[in-house]
Formats: structure tokens, sequence, C-alpha cells
């Protein structure tokens, strides 16, 4: 079969699965065709840098990463960034050692030509964007290139999306837009005409479990255990695999089915689904929260001594106020995403016994014998409407209404023989 990664050179990292050093595109399971053409694009733009004609179309100024949740569209795009800062370009034209200062401050986050930008609240402002794009037109400090990582692109306002595309339309010639999004249609169509697509795949549970065991250590068969339940989500694999609490709270959402037997138990196991969710949303909003506030800290001289540095911690409190206002809407944006998770968690739990009462050779994703039981002691067709039950329930969360309100409502019809 004759696909882009197999006309691309073998690179090195990828001749051994074993090597110490797989460089900065190790952590793309399955998408061994856009890691291809992320290194042709980096050798490309390498090439540029040295004087050197690059092979044709390998590297443009603006790129699309699409993919569904969890395959990796904002590691790829950080990937990528990092190939292009690299400063151990090999004979091959490689970049992206993993290795040196510039990659290591790439995935740190603190790499003086990337800048990073991620949705603070639920979308992005006019101000916020015409500020990067101000700053996306400043000369890199590196003398390599200014990258522009912009996560969740399609979180743009639209007055926010003409502002972008003016930048795009007209690039500063040592700058590279990196934009991230769910799909191609969630961006305004003169946008995403003018960069280059880089589409990922959901990766297949194996590709996934053997990154958990080579990277992470996690044992074979809890590895392909976790990677089935997160149905490709790589983080949230390795999270099922090595977080027990987070693992817990899945099994205590799957409960549910066999929980909601009458109008009581139902109304209980909503008030533990809305729970169970807000717990996981503090957990990982905690854990993004204290090294943001440690690392605003530091760079207002905390812990250093010398003229100057009492004068800029007077002036941290602000920021530091700037800095609480922006993670509590984080907060709020992570709880609404954590309950979305775990409806689709309980839809996926139902689409796995629709699938064993259709008898349709699926790979499922929680083990046969906790499905057996419900699958035979219902239909296909009351299987089906619980499934909408969850999907309207999504839907009213979108629109606002109380989680508990929507929830409840969702658990009595799943009740509902
Ligand atoms: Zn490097």
């Amino acid at each position: 079969m004759t696909t882009p990664a197999a006309q691309a050179p073998v690179p090195a990292v990828f001749r051994d699965p074993q090597a110490q050093d797989p460089g900065v595109f190790r952590d793309l399971p399955g998408q061994d065709v856009v890691v291809a053409q992320l290194r042709r694009a980096a050798a490309g733009a390498a090439a540029l840098l040295a004087g050197r004609r690059p092979e044709p179309g390998a590297m443009t100024h603006a790129w699309l990463f699409t993919g569904p949740p969890g395959s990796g569209r904002s590691v790829a795009a950080r990937a990528f960034a990092a190939a292009l800062l690299c400063g151990n370009v090999d004979g091959n034209g490689d970049g992206g050692c993993g290795e040196c200062n510039s990659c290591r401050q790439v995935f740190a986050g603190t790499h003086a030509d990337l800048l990073l930008v991620r949705p603070e609240g639920l979308s992005y402002g006019v101000k916020q964007t015409r500020e990067l794009v101000l700053r996306a037109a400043g000369k890199p400090t590196g003398g390599r290139w200014q990258v522009v990582l912009f996560e969740d692109a399609d979180r743009c306002t639209e007055q926010a999306a003409n502002a972008l595309l003016k930048a795009i339309e007209e690039p500063a010639p040592r700058t590279v837009w990196l934009l991230c999004a769910p799909s191609a249609e969630d961006l305004v169509p003169t946008i995403r005409s003018r960069c280059r697509m880089v589409t990922l795949v959901v990766p297949s549970s194996e590709a996934v479990a053997k990154v958990l065991t080579e990277r992470d250590g996690i044992e074979p068969a809890r590895a392909l255990a976790a990677a089935r339940a997160a149905q490709g989500h790589v983080g949230r694999a390795r999270r099922l695999a090595t977080d027990a609490s987070a693992a817990k709270r899945r099994a205590d959402v799957l409960r549910i089915p066999a929980q909601v037997t009458s109008l009581g138990p139902a109304l209980s196991a909503a008030a533990a689904l809305v729970r169970t969710a807000e717990e996981e949303a503090k957990a990982v909003t905690e854990e993004l929260d204290e090294p943001e506030r440690v690392s605003l800290r530091r760079a207002f001289g905390e812990g250093s001594s010398g003229k100057g540095v009492a004068k800029a911690m007077r002036g941290m409190a602000g920021a530091m106020k700037d800095l609480e206002d922006r993670q509590k809407s984080r907060a709020t944006r992570v709880k609404r995403d954590t309950l979305d998770q775990a409806l689709l968690e309980l839809a996926l739990f139902y689409r796995d016994i629709l699938m064993l009462q259709l008898g349709a050779d699926t790979e499922l994703a929680s083990p046969e014998s906790d499905l057996r039981k419900l699958a035979s002691a219902s239909t296909p067709e009351a299987t089906l409407r619980r499934l909408q039950a969850i999907m309207h329930c999504r839907e009213l969360l979108t629109l606002n209404v109380a989680p508990l309100l929507a929830v409840e409502e969702m658990a009595l019809s799943l009740s509902e023989g």
C-alpha cells in the first residue's frame, strides 16, 4: 500500500520501538501518517532556514490539527512546534530530538518563540486574539520560527476569528500558526481554507495500550483494558490505568444501569452521577491550578533576592487575581466537560449492550461479563430509547439547564423498562 507514511523515509526513532530516545513524536500512538507528514514539514522548514531548497509543498505557515477528543491534536501540534524550534537538526533534516533545551522548553510551555494559547473561559475574545496577532508578528528570538499554538481554536468568537483570519492571510515571514479543533467544520471556511490539514485518527486500543506499556510501564493486560475503556483517548486511558480514583469513578458511573430500577434509586443515582463528575472536575482543576500559581510567583521573583524583587512582588497581587479569575472560568468549563464525559461513558455502556443484543461484532469498551445480564433483561428498542435519553440530557446541558435537573430526567427515563 502506498501511503504518505510509506513514501517517507523511516524516521530513525521508529526503527527501534525500544529506542532510548524516541523524539518528540513518541506520544502519538497510531498516528503514523500524521507523524510522517509533520517530520517532512519540519525537515522542509529546516531546509528553508539553512538556505537549501525544501521538498516542494512540505512546509507552510498555517496548519489545522483536527481529530476526535483525546486522539492527540494538541500533542501533535506541540511536537511539531518542538521539531520546528529544535536546535538538534540531524543529517536527514530531522528536528525534534526531545532532549535539547529548546525541545524541553516547548514541552514545558516556556519557549520564548512559542506562543501557547488556550481558552481560559468558554471562548476567545477579540481583545485577546488581537494581542496575540500583534505578538505573533514579531521576529523569533531564537532565529528559527515564531510558533503560535492555538488550542481549541473552535472556541474563537466570530470577531476573534476575523482578527485571526487577517493574521493568517498576511503572515509574517517567520511565523507559523498551529490551530487545533475537533473537526475542520468547527472553523469558518475562510480560515480553514488557508490552513494545511493535519488529520488525526482514533488510534486502535492496541496502539494506545502499547504506549501505556512502553512509556508508562503499565502491565499489558491492564493497559489494554484501560485503552478499550477510553476508546482511543490516550490521556483518559493513561488516567484510568494509573489513577485508582479515576478508575473508581468510572466504575461508579457504569453501575448506574443496574441501579436504576425504579424512581427512588434513579434519583439517587442521578445525584451520585453529578457529584462524581464534580469530584473528578475538582481533581483535574487542582492539578492544573497549583503549578500555574507557583510559576506565576516565580515569574514575579519569589524566592530570589535583590533590588526590585520586593517591588515586583507587590505587582503580583493583580496578576494573581487575574489568574484566579481565569482558573475559575476554566473550572466551570472542566465541570461541564467532565459531566459530559461521564454521560458519554454511560452511553458507551448502553451501546455495548445494544451490540450484544444485536449480536454485532464490535470491540466492546466494557468486559462482556459486565454487560450480559442487562443485555438479556431488555430489548434493543429499550436500549435505543435509553441512549436517546442520554443524548437528550447532553443537549439540555449545553443549553445550561441545571445539571442535577437534566440528569434526574435522564435517570428516570433509564429506569423505565
Ligand atoms: Zn531538540
